[in-house]
Formats: C-alpha cells, structure tokens, sequence
C-alpha cells in the first residue's frame, strides 16, 4: 500500500509506470470514504493497471468556512477501507501546501453557464474550487480514466466541460448513486448527522421520487407544489432548492416539452447539514 504526501514522490512512483505503458485511473475525493467512493474504486481497478485516489479536503470550493472546519476527515479509517477493496490502490493525500503553495486561490472559470445554476448559485465560486483543484489533479495524476459519482451531477457536467476546454487526455466515467438502506445518498456528511436525524432525512429520496411521479402524470408545476408542501410540513428540514432542469444545459424548465430530457436536484438543511441529491425525470 502506497501512501503519497507530495506529488514529487508520487510521480517518483508513477512515473517508470507510465514509461512503461500501464494505465492510471484516478478517483478523486475529499475522504471520509463510504461505500459510494469504494464504487469508483472497484470501477477504476476493473479498467485501469493502477489506481490512483486522492483524499484532499479542498478549501477553494467551500464557500461556508464552517462546513470546511466541520468536513469529516479520518485518513487512517480511509486507508482501511480502501485497503478491504485492493491493497494495490495508491494513495495521494497531499497537504494544502502540496496543492496550492502559499496561494490558496481559485481560478476563474467559464463553465458557459454551467457553473451558474443549483450548486453555483447558492454556493458562489463553488465551482471555481473544483475546477481549480480538478484541473491540478489531472495534470498531477495523469490519468488515463476518472472516475466521478452521479451524485454530484451537476460536477459531472462542468469536468466534463473542463476536459474538452482544456484538451485533457482523460476519459470521464459518471457512476450511479449508491444509496443507503433507507435511500438516502450516501455522503461524508451523512456522518454529522444524529442517527434520528439520518433515518428522517430518507424523505429527502423519498420525496425525490414521488415528485418523479408526479411530473410525469401532470407537470413542473405540481411538482414543484409537492415538494415546497413536503418540506414546509419537516420542522427539522429546509428545503434550500427543488430544481427540475435541462439535463445537459441545466436550464431550469419553464414548460414541459416532451422532446427534453430533464432532471431534479434538491439541496435541503438537516440543521447546518446540507444535502444534495439528483434523480433523473425521464
Ligand atoms: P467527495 O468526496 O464527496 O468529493 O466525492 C468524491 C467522488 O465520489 C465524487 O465524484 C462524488 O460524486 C462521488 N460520490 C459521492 N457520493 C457518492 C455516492 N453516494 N455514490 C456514488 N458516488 C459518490
């Protein structure tokens, strides 16, 4: 098991490896590693001759200073889980010094529009940060594949946007949502909640799928109705968005047209927790 702390000795490691033609697949994350992480690396070990993973808490995408200081992080627990998938898997856990130096900043991006809806509205410069520190991984990695979680769909979108702005030679792969028992969504910050408050918060899916429903019998309209009326009647619940949109331009709809492919996105506050989720309304 490799664990690297800086990218001079990760690419000490690496790069005989790709001298030599083995494949990278990377799968980047900020840790606190569940199930769903663990789906993306048993992905890339299937496609790839090494995987690589980097666990990085990366600051230039919070734009809540609490939310970064409260970010679950336990390095050792992650090792050993991803030493229960495959003790070939190479670790990258840079500091924020490895990354950014003295200049803790994000670049400027023009996602074209991407980045101004849902997770770029209500978390401003969000996707700034990931495409800053996406964009230092790949040239860092050099992956061959990546893999990203549906979860995040909307980052989907906008690394994707990045590859082909930046001519980077990496194949994107998006993989589904792997949900606990309950169907929540599995997430690091399902681990701040209570265990009342992390059985409760199923009603997020839950809801999730009957506003699915609901859209398809009848239109945007009760949906959103639905979904405003659900949360209203949830005291511990806040429902921050409920967006129904374009699922490749992310424009939120205004009328329903049957030749469009949509998708819902929700973002709600279990007290100061905040949780996303996405599902597909075709
Ligand atoms: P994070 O550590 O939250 O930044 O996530 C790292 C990667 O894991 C991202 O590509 C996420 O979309 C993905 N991911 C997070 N949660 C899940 C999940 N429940 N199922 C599948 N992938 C996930």
């Amino acid at each position: 098991m490799f664990i690297f702390e800086n990218q001079i000795e990760l690419n000490n490691y690496l790069n005989p490896l790709r001298e030599e033609g083995f494949s990278i697949g990377f799968v980047p994350t900020m840790g606190a590693l569940h199930q769903g992480h663990l789906s993306l690396l048993r992905k890339s070990i299937r496609n790839n001759d090494i995987t690589v993973i980097s666990i990085f808490v990366n600051p230039t995408q919070f734009n809540n200073p609490e939310d970064l200081e409260k970010y679950p992080r336990n390095l050792e627990q992650d090792v050993i889980k991803i030493k229960s998938v495959s003790k070939n898997i190479i670790i990258y856990a840079p500091s924020v010094a490895d990354i950014y130096n003295q200049n803790i900043t994000s670049e400027t991006f023009d996602f074209e529009g991407l980045e101004n809806q849902m997770e770029g509205k209500f978390r401003p410069g969000h996707f700034d940060g990931v495409g800053t520190i996406v964009k230092k991984l790949f040239e860092i990695v050099q992956p061959k594949n990546t893999y990203f979680g549906e979860k995040d769909y909307q980052q989907t979108l906008i690394v994707k946007k990045l590859i082909s702005k930046y001519q980077i030679p990496v194949k994107l792969h998006v993989c589904p949502t792997l949900r606990e028992e309950s169907g929540l969504a599995m997430s690091s910050r399902n681990e701040r909640l209570t265990p009342e408050e992390r059985h409760k918060a199923k009603i997020i899916y839950q809801t999730l799928l009957e506003a699915k429903k609901i859209f398809i019998e009848h239109d945007h309209v009760k949906a959103y109705e639905y979904v405003k009326q659900t949360f209203e009647q949830e005291p511990d619940f806040e429902l921050e968005y409920f967006i129904i949109a374009d699922s490749s331009t992310l424009i939120e709809i205004s009328k329903k047209l049957k030749t469009k492919r949509y998708r819902a996105f929700i973002a709600v506050f279990v007290g100061n927790i905040r949780l996303i989720d996405t599902i597909s309304f075709y």
